[in-house]
């Protein structure tokens, strides 16, 4: 497999499948530029050689064309931390597209519209009756799929090799995510920069594994996390649980717990994933202590009591001292170290005390040569909150799609490139 660093891009024409979903303001100002920065030293190493640059991204959820979610709005940012003017094309499949993708010269770039202005790129349909009969649904699929493949041999055409930097949408199969790599050649299709360091950082914590792993899964629910804490369960050594879905386990294993979140259709997995845990020599850490709230706000009024003796009326919104404790002393003796949600309700300043432990132990233990791995949203503006990002080994840029990849899923968009 060709990597970036090796190829010379001088005289090529580059299709490069970027993640620039950021947001907007009502003004369409963008509020923060993470994601256009983290593509730009593939961009730039592209135009440095010699080549040229097609710059392909979706924004938003849009159901058709629409200018709320056109890219011209991210234009200026773009060419201003490219350092070139990049030229527009306001349609990413029609004439103009064409006609300016060949002009381009070496060093030159050329950002398309937002490649959801058609369903083709998703390869769904939209606008389908909820009670279309079956047959309609079913060839309105069938073409959809056909139109993909037209698409993606299109957006193909304009370029001589295909650079995929969109972690973010590696675990969709769409049309310039996956699809396309199937008209270029096993030498002309890489992964960027941003893509070969996040799939280095969980090949790092999954398959080079230095031990002990320690997993810290927090966030609001457990059903939203089961396939990627069973996966975990396989190898990890300590597996902390935090955030939500610790009262799910409290109350499965008979405790009180009050008015906290709970799910209790989920209480025999609680179980049967502590059973896991035991059966895999996994040592499965378990908040003993809360901070608890009588209502859900910043401003309630607080208390400190055992995880299993919460009082009606009253709610877990943070793991107390006594677990801050624990949690640090397991992560700071950790050597590879996964962490994925809040240990509470971060977004209250009055109950981020927990996640702040969390993230000065990993900070402790990779000064000590840990490799910590921070990812999947919450957790990462948890980092970002702290001030404490660039003292991790990696932060993902991706939700889903690195979830994903911890599950041990194959991504549509990584297997299109290397093959598996
Ligand atoms: P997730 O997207 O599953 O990682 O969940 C993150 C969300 O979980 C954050 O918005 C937190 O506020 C929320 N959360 C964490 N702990 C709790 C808790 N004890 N009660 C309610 N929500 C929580």
């Amino acid at each position: 497999m060709q990597t970036i660093d090796k190829f010379n891009f001088a005289g090529e024409k580059a299709f490069v499948r970027v993640d620039f979903n950021v947001p907007l303001d009502e003004q369409f100002n963008i509020t923060d530029d993470t994601r256009i920065r983290a593509a730009v030293p593939t961009l730039k190493k592209i135009l440095k050689d010699g080549g040229s640059v097609i710059i392909g991204s979706h924004l938003g959820r849009p159901k058709g064309v629409d200018g709320k979610y056109s890219l011209q709005h991210i234009l200026p940012r773009v060419s201003e931390l490219l350092g070139v003017k990049v030229e527009f094309a306001s349609d990413c499949l029609g004439q103009e597209a064409v006609e300016k993708s060949a002009v381009l010269k070496p060093g030159q770039a050329l950002l398309l519209e937002n490649l959801r202005f058609y369903a083709a790129e998703e390869g769904k349909p939209r606008d389908l009756a909820d009670d279309a009969p079956e047959e309609t649904v079913k060839a309105a699929k069938k073409a959809e799929k056909a139109n993909q493949k037209d698409m993606a041999q299109q957006l193909a055409s304009y370029a001589t090799v295909y650079v995929n930097d969109a972690f973010g949408t590696a675990h969709r199969a769409h049309a310039s995510t996956a699809i396309i790599a199937d008209f270029f050649d096993t030498g002309h299709k890489l992964f960027g920069y941003l893509m070969q360091n996040e799939i280095d950082a969980v090949e790092k914590v999954l398959r080079d594994t230095a031990h002990p792993f320690t997993a810290i899964m927090g966030g609001s629910k457990v059903s939203s996390k089961i396939e990627i804490i069973e996966n975990l369960l396989t190898k990890v050594d300590n597996l902390i649980i935090a955030g939500g879905m610790t009262y799910t386990f409290t109350k499965a294993l008979g405790g009180k717990i009050g008015e906290s979140i709970v799910e209790d259709d989920k209480l025999d997995l609680a179980l049967s994933l502590i059973q896991k845990a035991k059966d895999n020599n996994v040592n499965l850490v378990l908040a003993v202590d809360a901070k608890i709230a009588d209502s859900f706000s910043n401003d309630a009024k607080t208390q400190f009591v055992p995880v299993d003796a919460i009082p009606d009326g009253w709610q877990g919104l943070d793991i107390g001292p006594e677990t801050e404790k624990q949690f640090a002393g397991v992560i700071e003796a950790s050597k590879t170290i996964l962490w994925n949600g809040p240990t509470g309700v971060f977004e209250f300043e009055n109950f981020t005390s927990g996640s702040r432990a969390v993230g000065n132990a990993i900070v402790k233990a990779t000064d000590k040569g840990a490799f910590s791995l921070v990812g999947g949203g919450d957790s990462v503006a948890c980092v970002n909150k702290f001030g404490i990002a660039d003292k991790m080994s990696y932060v993902s840029t991706g939700g889903g799609a690195l979830l994903e990849f911890i599950e041990g899923k194959e991504l549509p968009g990584i297997k299109a490139i290397r093959g598996y």
